[in-house]
């Protein structure tokens, strides 16, 4: 799967070079576009006006150098390197995603747990050789996962308990489409939305002066939506179980663990969506209420609601929406609102 994968990406990145993917514009409301893998996923990024072409450049060559800090199965990359040798001197990027994820994960009362590499191993998610782990085998490999043993002073990581090793696969693209924001308004583009392979960020609103309309994604059929979010200077990204698994003897299992069991998050829900500012909160959020579920989700909402939003799929099929987007959400599904 990560092999086809690796030779899509390639044929895109060479389909991209001969097709022009950029599109060039001379009116100032003109899309400049760029299409890539990376992260092992689709991206899209595009900027409007006249800057819109040097930032869309610079934004896919800031994703390219995050990836090869961040991803723990690139023998190169800083995270590779402090996981093999429990301590490393870590970049401003690396340092500054291990924070946020650390802070998420007491925020989340360890539903997002970003030490969960031992087991997403032992499941395979980490080499595409899938393979269902004996209870045994999985009790021993939760015992590595403990963020207690991760200390972070300034720049300088340290890992306290041999085995335990660092994954921030689920809040890495949030924190890139909120760097990708950043590089937009450094380069004046009033006007730009990023697909970080259904991540999604904007800065600004549309060059006609509307809110961006985001659909998000059904996983029961495809290319249909739950509904469309009305928004704008806001990271709306969705976690759950479809975007990744595998199946064997007639069952299927996905890749957000839930970190009380080792096993993936069975807790009612199909996805989870989380509408905030910060894209690496956004996306650390999605992941931690697929796995907290709708009650927990719910109260968890409760306490931190001036953060952010949420859009609930539950199994049930019905959707829950936090107060705070219940007008900017529109859908034909039935719809709680809780407040
Ligand atoms: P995606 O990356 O597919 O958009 P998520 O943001 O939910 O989805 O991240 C899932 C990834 O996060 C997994 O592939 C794994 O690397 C990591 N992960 C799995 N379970 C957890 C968890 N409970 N807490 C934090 N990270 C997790
Ligand atoms: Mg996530």
């Amino acid at each position: 799967m990560i092999r086809l994968c690796k030779i899509f990406s390639i044929l895109i990145i060479v389909l991209c070079l001969f097709s022009g993917c950029v599109q060039v514009g001379s009116a100032d409301d003109s899309p400049h576009i760029r299409n890539f893998f990376a992260m092992d996923t689709y991206m899209t990024v595009t900027a409007y006006g006249e800057n819109g072409k040097a930032a869309v450049q610079a934004a896919e060559d800031r994703v390219y150098e995050l990836d090869a800090l961040l991803n723990a199965e690139s023998r190169d990359s800083e995270i590779y390197s402090l996981n093999e040798n429990g301590t490393a001197t870590l970049s401003d990027d690396t340092a500054s995603v291990l924070k946020s994820a650390l802070y998420c994960c007491e925020l989340t009362d360890g539903a997002f747990n970003p030490a969960m590499h031992p087991v997403m191993r032992l499941w395979g998610f980490t080499s595409g050789k899938y393979n269902v782990p004996s209870n045994e085998s999985i009790k021993e490999a939760l015992k590595l996962t403990k963020p207690s043993k991760i200390s972070l002073k300034e720049n300088k990581a340290t890992i306290n308990l041999k085995g335990t090793e660092i994954d921030l696969g689920g809040i890495a693209k949030g924190y890139t489409s909120s760097e990708i924001m950043q590089i937009f308004k450094y380069n004046k583009v009033k006007s730009g939305i990023v697909n970080l392979g259904g991540n999604v960020q904007t800065v600004g609103l549309k060059p006609d002066g509307s809110d961006w309309s985001v659909a998000i994604d059904n996983p029961d059929s495809d290319g249909s939506y739950l509904g469309v979010l009305k928004t704008h200077d806001k990271a709306v990204i969705t976690s759950g179980g479809y975007e990744r698994n595998f199946k064997k003897n007639g069952m299927t299992y996905h890749h957000i663990i839930d970190p009380t069991t080792g096993y993936p998050a069975e807790n009612g829900l199909v996805s989870a969506t989380v509408v905030a500012e910060d894209g690496a909160l956004a996306d650390a959020l999605s992941t931690a209420l697929f796995v907290m579920g709708e009650k927990k989700s719910e109260n968890f909402w409760r306490n931190n609601k001036e953060n952010f939003d949420f859009i609930l799929y539950t199994e049930q099929r019905k959707i829950i929406a936090s107060d705070g987007i219940k007008d900017s959400f529109k859908t034909e599904l039935e719809m709680k609102v809780i407040s």
